[in-house]
């Protein structure tokens, strides 16, 4: 059994219940984690609340190095993080071991940005005067994530928080908890109580982080309806709250484009991590000309795709992360189906994997704008492939959504590149290669997507507080003082 983490030791919580992490390849149980309450919520903000005042002094070069550090320790236990990885979230152990390399990315990026970042000085409106711009730490910061990325997402709000100079209380996912608390090993060179680490019911454990009144700040990956609810117990004492939330990302392929590079870049988009990523294609747009050969090329890609399990190397589409969550992927087809789309390919469980919560990657088409599945995120491995007239028809029907998380566009003509990335309204825009993340580039959404901004300068902001000073150094008296001179 996996502990919690609080104050720099390992602890089994105080409620003696469990939660079992199941394998989604196999349906074997991979490990149990304690199921904490408040009580560990109250211990791990006070934690880090006494943590606080010393970690956000240290020089920011010394925070930089200890940043650093936590890099070089991921990158030394990459194969043993990718296999947990894989065996929690059902991914592949290939992409899981660049998902560990890319998480240290990020802790060595904002080891790099702190050293340089304190704010500014600006002019003063008179002479003897000196004003600075500071950015400041907050605190305790509470880190909630989904369990599509257990591990990076976390690296993307942890690493600005404590470049920062904050203290973090982290929640994983209760189905992909095994990676995070096994963290406390590339956190434990940190003073204690920088890092706490706790399990429990987002329900329970989630809400007393984020209604606590000593965590002045919420970063949260996660569902659109949790991130509402969030919201609305973070008005009660108006928390800084970051939400990255879900999303429902159009692709726009246009006749000019190279098809056969559209064709392998929607599938990777569509069907990556079993379609469980926030920004995969969720509606593909195709120009008439071409609607109906990137539908051949595209099904036949995809009937070819190799269902199986993340520890296989061969295996391209993993299962989905539950039960339930398979479950509600194959209703929707079904009620897709019934509303008069046609399942080109896939649309059923893979026959010869008889464990697992697979679910073959599938293609549909003759839907209609407006069906209930193009509206609402599918997160599974399922492809709308509609049709377009016009490129103002292929933007409206792109923008037509209550989401702006993020969006593709497949084609050579600048014009149209430039129209696109003026008028569409989400905040990860890619032009001829979906779903890729740079450190340095700031990722969030648009709409109901979220709040804020991670990674890039943006994402260090916002786990930091602006302050003015307006020091005038040689105190002379100002003649508009009381008592007004005559
Ligand atoms: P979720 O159900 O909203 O859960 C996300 C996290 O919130 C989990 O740790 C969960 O804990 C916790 N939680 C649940 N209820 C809570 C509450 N009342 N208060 C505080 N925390 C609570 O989301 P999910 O199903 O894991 O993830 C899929 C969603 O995340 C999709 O909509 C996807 O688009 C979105 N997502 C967005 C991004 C982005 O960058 N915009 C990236 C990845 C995923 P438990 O697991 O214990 O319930």
């Amino acid at each position: 059994m996996r502990r919690l983490w609080i104050d720099g030791e390992f602890t089994e919580g105080s409620t003696g219940r469990t939660i079992q992490v199941v394998d989604p390849a196999t349906e074997e149980i991979v490990d149990v984690v304690p199921k904490g309450g408040v009580a560990e919520v109250d211990r791990a903000v006070a934690a880090a609340g006494r943590a606080f005042p010393a970690w956000k002094r240290v020089p920011a070069l010394e925070r930089a190095e200890l940043l650093v550090e936590t890099a070089r320790r991921l990158r030394a236990n990459r194969e043993e993080f990718a296999i947990t990885l894989t065996r929690e979230t059902g991914r592949t152990l290939r992409k899981n071991r660049g998902y560990v390399d890319w998480s240290a990315t990020c802790f060595e990026y904002y080891a790099g940005l702190i050293r340089d970042r304190r704010g500014r000085v600006i002019p003063s409106a008179e002479t003897g005067q000196l004003n600075l711009v500071l950015q400041e730490p907050m605190g305790v910061v509470g880190c909630i994530v989904p369990f599509n990325y257990p591990l990076m997402l976390l690296a993307w709000k942890v690493a600005p928080a404590l470049a920062a100079g904050n203290v973090v209380v982290i929640k994983p996912a209760s189905q992909t908890p095994l990676t995070t608390l096994d963290l406390s090993r590339v956190f434990d060179h940190l003073p204690r109580g920088v890092v706490n680490i706790i399990t429990g019911a987002g329900a329970e454990v989630g809400d007393a982080l984020v209604m606590h009144p000593d965590v002045p700040c919420i970063a949260f990956t996660g569902s659109t309806a949790t991130g509402q609810r969030i919201y609305r117990m973070g008005a009660e004492r108006i928390k800084k709250l970051h939400l990255e939330l879900g999303g429902s990302d159009a692709v726009i392929v246009c006749a000019d484009c190279d098809l056969e590079a559209a064709t392998r870049a929607v599938a990777w988009t569509g069907f990556l991590n079993a379609g469980q990523v926030c920004t995969s294609a969720e509606r593909v747009y195709v120009e008439q000309p071409v609607h109906r050969r990137f539908l051949e090329m595209f099904s036949a890609l995809t009937s070819k795709l190799v269902v199986g399990p993340g520890m296989d190397e061969k295996t391209e589409v993993t299962p989905l992360i539950g039960r339930a969550e398979r479950d509600q992927v194959e209703a929707r087809v079904q009620q897709a189906r019934r509303e008069g789309a046609e399942i080109v390919t896939g649309g059923r469980r893979p026959e010869r994997l008889t464990k697992g919560w697979f679910y073959e990657p599938t293609v549909l088409a003759g839907m209609r704008h407006g069906m209930s599945l193009l509206k609402e995120e599918i997160f599974g491995p399922v492809v709308p492939i509609l049709s377009f007239s016009t490129f103002d028809e292929a933007l409206d029907l792109a923008n037509d959504s209550p989401y702006g998380l993020g969006a593709t566009l497949f084609s050579t003509d600048a014009k149209k590149v430039r129209r696109y990335y003026e008028e569409i309204q989400v905040g990860n825009v890619w032009v001829n290669d979906p779903l890729v993340d740079n450190p340095a580039g700031p990722f969030g959404g648009m709409k109901m997507s979220g709040l804020g901004r991670e990674l890039g300068e943006e994402g260090l902001l916002e786990f930091q507080q602006t302050k003015h000073v307006h020091w005038d150094i040689e105190g002379r008296i100002k003649p508009w003082w009381y008592p007004l001179a005559d």
